[in-house]
């Protein structure tokens, strides 16, 4: 199972400690537990849409997720809500079949296929695409041109350090004329 992680608090140093394999403590000779799964966002999507055959990722899944709430069928039997099978198991513990690592029972099929249904007919795909092309607008993407400096500010650059050096220069003759006519006197 991808994203596994083990804890162990140790008794002799009194620390927790989190790794994403299992290991035996050197101070005292136990065995770290396996803890949990942590999966990566796009993990998470895609196990969302394998679970419920709705898009883990867009504008509708706050909606999704509220209707998705009231027909939860509770934990997984075969794994007791853990996600895993055999969690202590000495080689790495198995994701569980039955609930895909999610810990939850399957939906019942007339309620899932009610829930894509509401899900559609809320977010019909010209929706979708009008919210996101609305989102890309107000968040514009790294690539935009506001990441490089545009070619007025450039060059506005450019004449602030031409006058700089004019500046310098300035104040260079000054001092030398000034030191010229002191010279002789
Ligand atoms: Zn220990
Ligand atoms: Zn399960």
């Amino acid at each position: 199972m991808s994203g596994a992680y083990f804890q162990h608090t140790c008794p002799v140093t009194h620390t927790s400690t989190q790794r994403i394999a299992r290991w035996v403590c050197k101070k005292c000779g136990q065995r770290a537990l396996f803890a949990g799964c942590r999966s990566s966002m796009v993990e998470s999507w895609w196990a969302y849409r394998r679970r419920t055959g709705i898009a883990g990722f867009g504008p509708h899944r706050g909606f999704a997720d509220q209707l998705l709430k009231e027909i939860d069928p509770g934990p997984c039997p075969a794994c007791a809500g853990r996600g895993a099978i055999d969690p202590d198991a000495d080689d790495y513990p198995l994701s569980c079949q039955s609930c895909d690592g999610s810990g939850r029972a399957p939906y019942a099929p007339a309620d899932l296929a009610r829930v894509q249904a509401q899900v559609h007919a809320e977010w019909p795909p010209e929706r979708m695409k009008a919210e996101r092309q609305r989102m890309s607008e107000r968040f514009p993407p790294r690539s935009a041109p506001t990441a490089t400096p545009s070619a007025k500010f450039v060059a506005s650059l450019h004449v602030l350090v031409l006058l700089a050096v004019f500046a310098v220069l300035l104040l260079l003759l000054l001092l030398v004329g000034h030191g010229a006519s002191h010279s002789p006197g």
